[in-house]
């Protein structure tokens, strides 16, 4: 039997919240729809933050009224009650509690500790419980802080327990700033996996170092069967220095079906979706090897 890999595509949240272009919403929601007819069942769609702060993320309640539904779930970011009860209010179909590793980090992203996080979705959990709507937590830095450096297994792991506590359905560990190895992928699932065996495991990769495609391997290696990308390999982070964008998802794509795997997504729609972006929408270069170089074999060989 072939064995499937979820891909939950996060361009349009990860993707265009630290994009240089401010892509207005119909464009958004063009791209949202080239990626749901590329396949793309889960997808982050917004972002329930300070506009002020993530200006890209704005519209997030525009997008939430305007996207087709019945094909695909549409995931909202909530890093504070406040946010939680917009993302609900907006009727997104399941919502991403971000929780954080590191001190400077979480000081600079949403000014709390990472036990200030799980204190807090320890109390606003019950929320989307109360609504019926699926709720997944990110450890976000969770393989290293672009301000403390290294960040402990240790204290992922515990926070990991605090998330299965909380009674998260899925648990993202998040290279945000894009520094982790293969080898810390191994470690980091091992000990995420003893210390909260129940949620399902999710991985999300930035390709800052080049290891991105590397880690994506080692996780599905180590039995994860959710990963995060971005169609284009757009993306970054507003509170993390230097972090560039995610792996891309045509890229991950061609790996997983290079290794017999089920994505269930359409690699040329999704190749032709991060030129799309490149040319037409953000103007500017992307990231993606695929949408350079194209699939593999050559569809007339
Ligand atoms: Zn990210």
């Amino acid at each position: 039997m072939t064995r499937s890999i979820d891909i939950v595509e996060v361009g349009p949240r990860d993707g265009l919240q630290n994009d240089p272009t401010l892509l207005e919403t119909p464009v958004k929601l063009e791209f949202i729809d080239r990626l749901i007819a590329a396949g793309v069942k889960r997808m982050e769609a917004a972002s329930f933050v300070n506009p002020k702060l993530v200006p890209a993320m704005a519209d997030s309640e525009a997008i939430m009224a305007a996207v087709p539904r019945g094909k695909c779930a549409y995931i909202g970011l909530a890093l504070n009650e406040r946010g939680m009860r917009r993302a609900i209010e907006a009727g997104c179909d399941e919502i991403n509690y971000v929780m954080v590793a590191s001190d400077g980090f979480g000081k600079a992203n949403q000014n709390a500790t990472p036990e200030d996080t799980a204190d807090l979705l320890d109390r606003i959990a019950v929320l989307a419980h109360d609504a019926g709507i699926p709720l997944s937590a990110t450890i976000s830095v969770a393989f290293g802080d672009p301000f403390d450096g290294e960040v402990d297994v240790a204290r992922v792991a515990a926070l990991a327990a605090r998330a299965e506590a909380a009674g998260v359905s899925e648990l993202a560990l998040g290279d945000t700033i894009g520094v982790a190895s293969p080898y810390d992928v191994a470690r980091a699932i091992s000990a995420v996996r003893e210390a909260a065996p129940k949620p399902r495991l999710r991985l999300h990769f930035h390709n800052t170092r080049n290891t991105a495609i590397a880690n994506v391997y080692a996780a599905v290696e180590a039995g994860v069967d959710v990963i995060d990308a971005s169609c284009g390999g757009i993306g970054g982070c507003p509170f993390a220095p230097k972090a560039t964008g995610n792996v891309a998802t045509e890229d991950v794509v061609y790996l997983l079906e290079r290794g017999g795997y089920d994505t269930g997504l359409d690699l040329d729609a999704l190749i032709e979706t991060a030129r799309w972006l490149e040319a037409v929408a953000l103007k500017h270069t992307i990231s993606s090897a695929l949408a350079k170089a194209g699939g593999f074999p050559p569809k007339n060989a």
